[in-house]
């Protein structure tokens, strides 16, 4: 039983071919599939896991398109459903001049935002190991029942909950409200992953600190990861906390270098659970999952610049060697 099943929204994003312009003055863009759940779906298998996605796609040629990424990276689709009275959700992305990226979303609503609950392939959800989902999918009904559900059916049949909170502030209606929702399932996870912005936002201080991290965690808590981007990843759990350095590269477009990260964890914890209680294999599974970010920084887009496991090892032996 080392099924991830990967819950939320996949979209098409739309690539400035150069940074540092507005959106407006964007010459061209490239079309890459996006949606952190299912880039971390498709980040599982690429390394040789065993996933699926559940979430809802418009009934066109860009949710078609899709569907399609996902069998061809050997991800399970049993639970995608596809819409007819809405498209696909559409993301435009700014490339800042500094490496930061803006998203201006096109979801009036968009199919993702449809799911309902009696879509839900539950079968599936009983049978996943690790039940992984954002904070997108939280932001209005009918989704957010869909979400609940599922989460609370994946519960129950024994599945780990992981959450990666990707904070995308300019889909909520205010930043109180997305705050709250995210922080509304919070002690509901067994793992929870956020990035170094992400713990700014909920706990007010920019320091990333122990005692300020601390703040975040709750009893059920199982891990909590601050991913720090060249700065490695912190990780803590009820026994233990530290940092894991990244890997050393030279970045290109860190575009799904979480959800790699995600993936690499989750790949690693879905095969060995008892890591999660024994610090020296917990900093093994979080250096694997370094090593997934960083080489998917090394190349442009998400999935293409994924490794597969041969690639992700032997990275991580020449890492290890200098
Ligand atoms: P995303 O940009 O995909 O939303 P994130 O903010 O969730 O990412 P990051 O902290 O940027 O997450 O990256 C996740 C992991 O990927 C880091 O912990 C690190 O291991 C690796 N990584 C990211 N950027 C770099 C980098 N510049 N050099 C080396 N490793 C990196």
């Amino acid at each position: 039983q080392d099924l991830v099943v990967s819950f939320g929204e996949m979209l098409v994003d739309f690539v400035p071919t150069v940074a540092g312009v507005s959106l407006a003055e964007a010459p061209e863009f490239v079309m890459a599939p996006g949606g952190a759940p299912a880039n971390v779906a498709i980040a599982v298998s690429r390394l040789g896991g065993r996933s699926a996605f559940v979430g809802k796609l418009g009934d066109d040629e860009f949710g078609r398109m899709l569907a399609g990424r996902l069998r061809e990276n050997g991800v399970g689709d049993a639970g995608v459903v596809f819409e007819r009275a809405a498209r696909t959700a559409l993301a435009f992305i700014t490339l800042k001049a500094d490496g930061d990226r803006e998203f201006m979303f096109y979801r009036h609503p968009s199919a993702d935002m449809l799911l309902a609950e009696s879509e839900l392939n539950l079968d599936l959800l009983r049978r996943a190991a690790i039940f992984h989902y954002g904070s997108i999918s939280l932001i209005s009904d009918p989704c957010r029942t869909a979400h609940l559900r599922a989460m609370e059916v994946a519960k129950e049949a024994g599945a780990l909950l992981s959450y990666d909170a990707n904070l995308r502030l300019p889909l909520w209606p205010s930043a109180e409200e997305a705050k709250s929702r995210i922080m509304s399932i919070w002690d509901q996870a067994d793992i929870i992953k956020i990035s170094g912005d992400e713990l700014e936002f909920l706990t007010g201080s920019d320091k990333v600190e122990t005692d300020v991290v601390m703040t975040l965690w709750h009893p059920q808590l199982k891990l909590l990861l601050v991913t720090l981007g060249s700065k490695g990843c912190k990780y803590y759990t009820k026994d233990f906390h530290g940092t894991v350095e990244a890997i050393k590269v030279h970045p290109v477009d860190t575009t799904g270098a979480g959800d790699a990260f995600v993936g690499g964890m989750l790949h690693r914890l879905a095969r060995d659970q008892s890591a999660l209680q024994d610090e020296r294999r917990l900093r093994e599974v979080v250096r694997f999952a370094n090593v997934c970010g960083a080489i998917t920084t090394t190349k442009k887009g998400a999935i293409p610049a994924m490794p597969n496991e041969a690639e992700a090892l032997e990275f991580l032996e020449n890492a290890e060697r200098h």
